[in-house]
């Protein structure tokens, strides 16, 4: 399905096929080049809901200039095998005329002051192309949850303010971050490592299960946590730190390095040419840590 006439007209009747209850209708979206990280969130969406989209779109709007657009992975035909397999009909793949008929749209979604920190301030206007697509996903889709990777956290954060202050009528489900045995969380940029890169990524994974052991003494503040985790992105001379911080998961604005209390600490690196994220919750009032 590559057009939105298309997937609007299957989805209401799939909707109507002889149910006297409503089928609750899953969005998983994606730029594709799928990985297992993806797969576990179509489960989730299969697990909470009785038909499941995933679309596959590399959005130009969320990538700037001299960023990876052109040479981002696209796997179409491999996503579309994997989704087959995993039992999912509905995959919504537009291009980007069907997406942006008149090329760059008018009218964009502006992700305010959290969308210039961190990812934003590295990608200025990412999280506002990143919200214009995933708004238009929503209407055209009208899913009644849309499942989204706690990997990328400020999306996550971005995406349910959305919703919040637009009153978008859907619910945002979190799933937990999917990593390689070695703590690597999956991304469809890995495969941009060689091998010495792959191995040298270890360390932002290495520098938040640092921060989150002192974190489990129980008695850390932000500031202890983070010194924990630049000791080990430093020990690693592959990997250029871009920001490594703790903020506040209510806000997502930083802490002061004496903060107490439920935290997330994110980082982004390059190892090579390639941007590398990763985060982990903190709660540094009890020592209290999780993965997700
Ligand atoms: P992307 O294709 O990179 O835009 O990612 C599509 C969705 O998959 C987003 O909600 C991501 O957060 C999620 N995702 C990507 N990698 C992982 C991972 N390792 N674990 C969990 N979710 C992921």
């Amino acid at each position: 399905m590559g057009s939105i006439a298309d997937v609007r007209a299957r989805l209401a009747a799939a909707r109507q096929e002889g149910a006297a209850a409503v089928p609750r209708v899953a969005l998983v979206p994606t730029m594709g080049a799928l990985h297992d990280g993806h797969l576990a969130l179509v489960e989730r969406a299969r697990e909470i809901a009785d038909i499941v989209v995933v679309s596959i779109f590399v959005n130009p709007l969320q990538f700037g200039a001299g960023e990876d657009l052109d040479r981002y992975p696209r796997t179409l035909d491999a996503d579309l095998t994997r989704l087959a397999e995993a039992g999912v009909p509905f995959v919504f793949a537009p291009t980007a005329r069907e997406m942006y008929p008149e090329g760059s749209p008018g009218t964009r979604v502006t992700a305010g002051a959290v969308g210039s920190l961190y990812e934003g301030a590295a990608r200025p206007g990412h999280f506002d192309g990143m919200l214009t697509v995933v708004a238009k996903l929503f209407n055209i889709v009208g899913p009644d949850v849309a499942v989204f990777g706690q990997k990328d956290a400020q999306q996550v954060f971005l995406v349910q303010r959305m919703v919040a202050d637009l009153d978008l009528p859907l619910r945002i489900d979190v799933a937990p971050i999917v990593r390689e045995e070695s703590g690597l969380a999956l991304s469809s940029r890995n495969r941009y490592l060689d091998e010495a890169q792959r191995a040298a990524a270890h360390a932002l994974s290495a520098a938040l299960a640092a921060a989150a052991s002192v974190a489990r003494g129980g008695d850390a503040t932000a500031g202890q946590a983070l010194a924990a985790a630049r000791d080990a992105i430093e020990a690693a001379p592959m990997v250029k730190l871009d920001y490594l911080v703790v903020v506040h998961p209510h806000t997502f604005l930083p802490v002061g390095d004496d903060y107490r209390g439920p935290a997330r600490m994110l980082v982004a690196a390059l190892v090579g040419t390639t941007r590398l994220i990763d985060n982990t919750a903190l709660d540094l009032d009890t020592g209290r840590t999780s993965t997700r």
